[in-house]
């Protein structure tokens, strides 16, 4: 199904826009201002299930609907369950709750000196600064905050927020994040990370966004050279599927990539997207194709009205020991669950260490087979007695 790869199957192209002109299609702006929010619009081009007719309805008062154009285009409208159908086309099981599902499923409320900040980590925050995307995931962890549906009272302050940071000395990584922070205009962008440049102790400037698969367009040469000018800064995207690796995302990422942005990926795993070891394993060879270091696979976070779209953890497991020792190191990225109330991002790995004994660690290489590694002792071979003793982690 996913054979080894070549570049001549990637999409590219205006899809269902073939008419506009091409001047307009590649501007971001004209991508937002045509972008598919009504249920009419989407029935122009797929035939609607029961369950998504009703989930459109539904997403004004939840996450709104919008997809950019060119994001549509991916979608196969002859496949009901097309990859990247269900992650941007609501469907009725939004509507469906259990009581451990939460509207603020990681706690982020409960570690937010000002509005804005989430300051879990001791030495790194997060910064929002925006409450809108270019187009809204149907799993987004944000929901209770981004495309104003729920009419939660965030509005984005850059000001506090810069002034929380220049104020704790002890922050050295700040993740811009939102909403998409690419959505606010190159004048904004200046100005917050020149400001952010400016603070002595801020070492490392981050920028989490899924613009670059949204809305590759916004990848600009003005914006390139903002990042230039400020570099390193460093870039999160969000791909899932090897479907959204396009040339327009390709190109994208080496726009970036070529002015000294170094780019890794968040995926999360979803039922029914990319909870396969084939999909997945396409996926981060694409990714690197493109420049993008896999970084972190997400169990999906148990926001309100997912359950459609998680899988069971051990799923995330199984995959990532299919990968291990079975393609590049590079591609692997790290499986996290951003522990539910707040705890912080947990990985999660296959087993590999069977027993730590008195003498020697035991292991299992990809294949499964036993090898062991000898713990340290001094010279004379006697047992360090400053050694840390460790339990045996099975007998
Ligand atoms: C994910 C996250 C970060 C960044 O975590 P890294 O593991 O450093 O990528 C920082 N703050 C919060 C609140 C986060 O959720």
């Amino acid at each position: 199904m996913y054979p080894h790869d070549s570049l001549e199957s990637w999409h590219r192209g205006q899809g269902h826009w073939a008419n506009v002109a091409p001047n307009d299609w590649n501007k971001w702006t004209w991508q937002l201002r045509n972008s598919v929010t009504k249920i009419e619009q989407l029935e122009k081009y797929l035939d609607l299930t029961p369950e998504e007719r009703a989930g459109c309805l539904f997403a004004k008062d939840k996450l709104a609907l919008s997809i950019t154009p060119y994001f549509f285009n991916l979608i196969d409208p002859d496949d009901l369950n097309d990859p990247i159908r269900r992650q941007v086309v609501p469907r009725s099981e939004e509507m469906h709750t259990s009581a451990e599902e939460l509207l603020d499923p990681v706690g982020e409320e409960e570690t937010k000196p000002v509005d804005g900040i989430v300051h879990r980590y001791p030495d790194r925050v997060l910064f929002l600064v925006t409450d809108r995307c270019a187009s809204y995931c149907r799993y987004c962890t944000r929901s209770r905050l981004v495309s104003n549906a729920q009419d939660y009272n965030f509005n984005p302050q850059f000001k506090s927020g810069l002034e929380y940071i220049r104020n704790h000395p002890e922050i050295r990584d700040v993740l811009l994040s939102g909403g998409d922070p690419l959505l606010l205009s190159d004048k904004k962008l200046d100005y917050l990370i020149g400001e952010l440049r400016k603070i002595p102790h801020i070492e490392f400037i981050r920028i989490g966004s899924r613009i670059p698969v949204f809305l590759p367009q916004r990848i600009t040469p003005e914006l390139c050279d903002i990042f230039k000018k400020y570099g390193p800064i460093w870039l999160s995207i969000h791909v899932n599927h090897p479907n959204e690796c396009t040339h327009e995302l390709r190109e994208a990422c080496e726009r970036l990539s070529l002015a000294g942005v170094p780019i890794g990926n968040q995926s999360v795993l979803l039922k029914g997207v990319n909870n396969d070891k084939a999909v997945m394993k396409s996926l981060i060879h694409r990714l690197l194709m493109m420049r993008v270091r896999p970084y972190y696979l997400y169990q999906c976070d148990l926001i309100t009205g997912s359950a459609h779209l998680r899988t069971d953890p051990r799923e995330g497991i199984e995959i990532i020991q299919a990968l291990r020792g079975h393609t590049s190191g590079y591609a692997i990225p790290q499986f996290v669950i951003d522990a539910p109330g707040g705890g912080g991002k947990i990985p999660i790995n296959p087993e590999y260490v069977k027993a730590i004994t008195s003498d020697a660690i035991v292991m299992r290489n990809f294949q499964g087979e036993e090898y062991r590694y000898p713990l340290q002792f001094d010279a004379t071979q006697k047992p360090n007695p400053k050694a840390p003793q460790i339990e045996p982690l099975l007998v």
